[in-house]
């Protein structure tokens, strides 16, 4: 392996070296604020157990720094990882920047759901089904999580049903249709199936729905059957903690490539795909071996880090999840229909959220306009089609590089690039045609 040639682009892991166990920020920083029940008292074990199954459960709570990765999810995983890690030497040129400012992106659209989410969606599968459960249930926004725990369900052999937000069943049938090729029931939430459905279709039957009242939905269905478990496809720790593969081999390339990252980025919405990527990074700085800025890029019309509060809040519109302390727009939040449908959540992880706060991360806002702008730049140069989503860390990074190039600072990116956007072109198209506002939640401006 030449790994001193400077002229490497891709740095390939082999499948022998993909790590085999997730590691838990938990062991590495100061105890959580608990999850808060109805009654605002620390929730129980035993009132999760209603809708997850015992080892993830354990994996919320647990300290313990590093969990071996069962050997039926590693065989599954390892169809699509190691994931690729690229420097985008064609997208710097592109940007016209000095020979000491590089960009390096890790790509996690490779599984055919096109997204991050498929890691954490085959050990949720795998682990109900080790509990007996035979049905999960869950909300999905942009039609990601719902694709990724579709295509889990059917290799896993559980059901899936799927509430998928009003505005994106609407603007993107392929993603129905892809969950229900996996064999998933899908229903345009909010439905007549659930009791928090009905009484917001009675009071506001056109309501484009939201991550949170889908989610409502799901865990109603989910607390009432005993057969059935309810699946979330970020915020909660084990989720997080199913991500950190994404960091771990971005530095096991990274040391490929013989370079370090001096920022890390990612976009946010609930915080799994930027965590996954951005806490072995911490961890690494807590072990001195990095310096890295780590940097979560999330949209000025959402901006739950930039612009919320940090407290206790519910994760979902009916108030049906624990109480938990993340920042927050509110759970009644009812955001503007962007297109990055995956970034519209009210609230945040709470990991990332505590890190945040304590400022050991840090956040940035972008309008949607210059991602679609810089998406289609980084498209054209790198051969790549990223999601809206995703597009947010790409405007992220070239703030970044711009600005190191400016001051004349030697700057290695590296940011994640968190799945593809072929199911996203009609956002793409409405870009091109002009179409796209951009608004500012905080200042309540449209430009
Ligand atoms: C869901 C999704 C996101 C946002 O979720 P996080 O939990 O913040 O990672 C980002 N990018 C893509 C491609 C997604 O599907």
């Amino acid at each position: 392996m030449s790994c001193n040639d400077t002229h490497k682009t891709r740095f390939v892991l082999e499948e022998k070296d993909m790590p085999t166990a997730w590691y838990n920020v938990q062991a590495d920083m100061p105890e959580m604020p608990p999850y808060l029940d109805g009654a605002g008292e620390p929730a129980r074990p035993e009132q999760l157990a209603a809708i997850f199954p015992p080892a993830l459960i354990e994996q919320e709570m647990t300290k313990e720094r590093y969990i071996d990765i069962p050997g039926a999810v590693l065989d599954i995983l390892r169809t699509f990882r190691p994931s690729p890690l690229t420097r985008a030497r064609m997208f710097e040129q592109a940007l016209g920047l000095p020979d000491n400012v590089k960009i390096y992106y890790k790509y996690e659209g490779i599984n055919a759901s096109g997204s991050h989410k498929a890691n954490s969606a085959i050990p949720q599968a795998y682990y109900n089904k080790q509990a007996g459960i035979t049905k999960l249930t869950t909300e999905t926004g942009a039609g990601q999580w719902g694709s990724a725990l579709s295509m889990a369900g059917s290799q896993l052999g559980m059901d899936i049903e799927v509430f998928m937000v009003g505005v994106s069943y609407d603007q993107k049938p392929y993603r129905r249709i892809f969950m229900e090729n996996y064999g998933a029931k899908v229903h345009r939430s909010p439905t007549n199936l659930t009791n928090v459905g009905r009484a917001v279709l009675e009071t506001d039957p056109d309501t484009p729905g939201t991550l949170g009242l889908a989610i409502s939905e799901a865990v109603e269905i989910a607390a009432t059957n005993p057969d059935t478990n309810y699946s979330l496809g970020s915020v909660l720790n084990h989720v997080i903690l199913h991500q950190t593969l994404i960091g771990q081999e971005a530095i096991l390339q990274m040391e490929l490539a013989e370079a370090e990252p001096d920022i890390v980025i990612g976009c946010c919405g609930g915080g799994s795909n930027f965590s996954g990527l951005a806490f072995p990074y911490y961890k690494r700085r807590l072990d001195g071996k990095s310096k890295a800025r780590l940097l979560a890029a999330e949209p000025k019309s959402c901006p739950t880090l930039t612009g919320g509060e940090y407290r206790y809040d519910y994760g979902d519109e009916a108030k049906m999840t624990p109480q938990m302390m993340m920042y927050t727009l509110g759970h009644d939040f009812v955001p503007p229909g962007i297109h990055a449908g995956g970034l519209r959540y009210h609230g945040d992880s709470p990991l990332l959220s505590a890190l945040v706060h304590s400022g050991d991360i840090e956040a940035t806002a972008v309008y949607q306009t210059d991602c679609f702008k810089y998406a289609l730049m980084f498209s054209r140069a790198e051969a790549m089609l990223p999601a809206p989503e995703s597009s947010h860390a790409i405007a992220a990074a070239v703030q970044e590089a711009r600005a190191a190039a400016e001051e004349g600072r030697d700057c290695t990116i590296l940011f994640g690039l968190s799945g593809h956007g072929f199911f996203d072109l009609a956002a793409y198209d409405a870009y091109n045609q002009g179409k796209l506002q951009d608004f500012d939640f905080k200042t309540g401006t449209t430009r």
